[in-house]
């Protein structure tokens, strides 16, 4: 069983508007680096949905013609990212039922914790599923439900899931965002005119000229029909999570979420990482993307240059798709190559937001040594990984993240660097301006804020992997 990375996604929703799907193209063209193995869109017309869901960007999958046959004032679309072994039509999102009460679409970004128990009690009651996904669940406790609006069936159900939603629904003629209440993902609303939008990033807003209203906030649920917005806060309080891995890697640097710009944020972390970790370097080279935002703060409090050392080929997206270590390595090759001219005979602080399994660092640094850099001395933006995450962000598991096994030194000697420094927690902690904890670091403490046994690791890796 190969543990690839797991679930990433992104959404979108517009209700309002005279080119729902047109629109909603859009945003998930905005948001596709959460998520490039899959999109779909499903629109109403009030009467019925209208759906269609591919293997593929967003570019390649949605034509004219396609988007054509998408008609109504309203839509939501997902961008997913999986694992090779479950990257199946069946799996795309968003899903889209006919039950007893009309059509549902949903869309989902996150991971439910207890979606496999969930799962073998529909199923002993009689329930067929026709995914591997958790976010099915939801729908068969909708469709169970005896409430007479959807709304509160919406409610009933999610009162049942544990683990990190961002939830779109859409009927014939309501559209439901909801956030869990732990706020796990980042969840903007936006408005333009008589219409709504919801997307994961306000980058999505940005592409369509959507004014950013405001964030949905952990636990709210906004329901939204010709009657106009309605805010409903249906779930017990708890102690807000947000991902804090969303502002080191995963979201987009000229996105506001979580209270910030994330640029900004990056930015911070990189200053943070200079004064915890100088360097006697000549030039300070990002990791092409991810290492820019921080290799710009760590070169402002170093004094030293920053040049673009890496160059990226920006046709190659899709290295972690690959399903064989092998194959990776190669993906690694094509998509980065160094200036040599720059880096010849020089020491090199080479910035990145993160390391995982170490295996894209190693090649990097090989390749920068290869071309004639005297000393390289790696910098990390983040802390070691060394959970793995349940709440939608699925890092591999905990074996395969080196930093699980080995203590810095031992990294700093397999992946060949001259010398290796992470940002401390507490350095984190004060760059994303955490008073009050309000953020999920599981991925660096284990400590997540949902408990389950640890038996339930396995389990629950399982049904995103294997089924
Ligand atoms: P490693 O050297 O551990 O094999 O790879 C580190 C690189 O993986 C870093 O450049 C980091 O930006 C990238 N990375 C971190 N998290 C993710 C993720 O969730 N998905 C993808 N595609 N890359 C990631
Ligand atoms: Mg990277």
């Amino acid at each position: 069983m190969s543990a690839e990375w797991g679930e990433h996604c992104g959404l979108f929703g517009v209700y309002g508007h005279p080119e729902a799907a047109n629109v909603t193209y859009l945003g998930l063209y905005a948001l596709q680096h959460r998520g490039q193995e899959s999109a779909g869109i499903v629109s109403s017309d009030t009467h019925a949905l209208h759906s269609y869901r591919n293997m593929g960007l967003v570019s390649e999958i949605f034509t004219r013609d396609v988007l054509k046959r998408l008609p109504g004032r309203s839509a939501i679309g997902h961008v997913r990212y999986s694992t090779a072994g479950t990257s199946d039509l069946k799996n795309v999102q968003p899903f889209t039922v006919h039950y007893a009460r009309g059509g549902l679409g949903i869309a989902h970004n996150g991971n439910l914790t207890n979606a496999h128990i969930l799962r073998d009690e529909l199923e002993a009651h009689g329930s067929i599923f026709q995914s591997t996904m958790d976010t099915e669940v939801i729908i068969h406790l909708i469709a169970l439900s005896n409430e007479h609006d959807l709304a509160s069936r919406v409610v009933g159900a999610l009162k049942r899931v544990n683990g990190a939603y961002c939830l779109l629904f859409l009927s014939e003629d309501e559209m439901i965002a909801v956030r869990d209440p732990h706020g796990f993902r980042p969840l903007v609303l936006g408005r333009q005119k008589n219409a709504y939008f919801v997307a994961s990033e306000t980058c999505a807003f940005d592409l369509i000229g959507v004014e950013f209203e405001r964030e949905i906030e952990p636990g709210e649920m906004v329901v939204i029909n010709e009657d106009g917005l309605h805010s409903f806060y249906p779930f017990i309080p708890v102690r807000t999570s947000h991902c804090v891995f969303e502002f080191i890697y995963f979201a987009r640097p000229d996105s506001f979420i979580f209270g910030r710009n994330v640029y900004g944020v990056r930015r911070e972390l990189g200053i943070q990482l200079a004064k915890e970790h100088p360097a006697e370097a000549d030039i300070v080279i990002p990791t092409p993307d991810s290492g820019f935002s921080a290799a710009i703060g760590y070169g402002h409090q170093s004094n030293i240059p920053i040049e673009l050392g890496l160059i990226r080929n920006h046709y190659v997206g899709r290295t972690f798709i690959e399903p064989k270590q092998s194959i990776r390595h190669f993906g690694v090759k094509i998509k980065l190559n160094p200036v040599k001219e720059l880096i010849k005979e020089k020491g090199v602080a080479v910035i990145d937001d993160s390391i995982v399994r170490a295996t894209t660092s190693r090649k990097i640094i090989k390749m920068i040594r290869r071309a004639g850099a005297e000393r390289i001395h790696v910098r990390i933006s983040s802390p070691p990984i060394t959970h793995p995450c349940f709440f939608g962000i699925d890092t591999p598991m905990k074996s395969e993240l080196i930093g699980s096994s080995h203590a810095i030194e031992e990294i700093n000697r397999y992946i060949t660097s001259d010398t290796l420094g992470y940002l401390s927690l507490e350095g984190l902690k004060r760059c994303v301006g955490d008073n009050n904890s309000s953020f999920c670091y599981a991925c660096f403490t284990g400590d997540y804020s949902i408990k389950f046994p640890s038996m339930m690791e396995e389990s629950q890796l399982r049904l995103y992997k294997a089924r």
